[in-house]
């Protein structure tokens, strides 16, 4: 069966590098679930900010969440997300033609704020599933006035560009291929470590299984 394709849009219509691009919703959906934290691009008060935030997903959806005092959070504006992967460096003969192994995706729309008290405990609970699966459950989930000093927002999945680029340097088989010089790829690979306890926790209380299992694991 073949995928679900991405509209292109004269948003999303890469102009460089074309090749790099992707349509395949299967590849957006693979960027965003191997990342737990986006940069949410915003024009606020008529200046750019670009916001590192986490987020979550559903099916349609991309939800991001923070404080009701946070401006880049307001909503009803257009805003711009993007999730980056970096797999390697590459290195190249010349410095012109060196370059970086990734995966990353650009999400255009408008951010809706969550209003619905059930709509916003789901989005929540995705955010928070996405980063960990399984805390939701394992700790205390938010209080109504927790609940309220939380914003969360919306963003729908449909207007949306991925970009990859895999593999060596592309001066291979040009003329700096004569002067003798190492290129190649420096993979770059992140991985979860050991969790360390909190030094006020009681000596006995064990790491869940839920955190636990991830150690070792890759992210990204
Ligand atoms: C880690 C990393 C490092 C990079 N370093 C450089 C660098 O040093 N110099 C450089 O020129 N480029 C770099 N790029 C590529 C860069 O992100 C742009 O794709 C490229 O510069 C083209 O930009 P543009 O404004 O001309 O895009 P255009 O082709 O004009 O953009 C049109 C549309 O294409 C989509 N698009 C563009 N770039 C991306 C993207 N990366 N991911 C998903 N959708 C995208 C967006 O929807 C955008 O609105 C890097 C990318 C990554 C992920």
């Amino acid at each position: 069966m073949a995928s679900e394709q991405l509209p292109e849009t004269d948003l999303t219509r890469h102009r460089r590098l074309r090749e790099q691009g992707s349509l395949d919703r299967a590849d957006l959906e693979a960027i965003l679930d191997a990342g737990f934290v986006c940069h949410l691009g915003v024009v606020v008060e008529g200046r750019p900010l670009v916001v590192p935030t986490v987020y979550g997903r559903d099916e349609r959806q991309l939800y991001l969440h923070g404080s009701v005092a946070s401006r880049s959070l307001a909503g009803g504006t257009p805003v711009c997300v993007t999730v980056t992967h970096v797999d390697g460096l590459v290195l190249a003969r010349s410095v012109f033609e060196h370059g970086v192994n990734y995966r990353s995706a650009m999400i255009h729309g408008e951010a809706r704020k969550v209003t619905d008290p059930q709509e916003k405990l789901a989005g929540l609970r995705l955010l928070t599933e996405h980063a960990t699966p399984g805390q939701w459950t394992y700790a205390r989930q938010p209080s109504r006035k927790e609940l309220a000093a939380t914003t969360l927002l919306a963003l729908r999945l449909d207007e949306a560009s991925v970009k990859i680029r895999t593999g060596a340097p592309d001066d291979g088989d040009g003329p700096d291929a004569e002067l003798g010089l190492w290129a190649g790829v420096l993979p770059l690979t992140s991985a979860w470590g050991t969790p360390v306890p909190d030094p006020s926790l009681p000596l006995e209380t064990p790491v869940p299984p839920h955190i636990a299992r991830r150690e070792g694991t890759r992210h990204g």
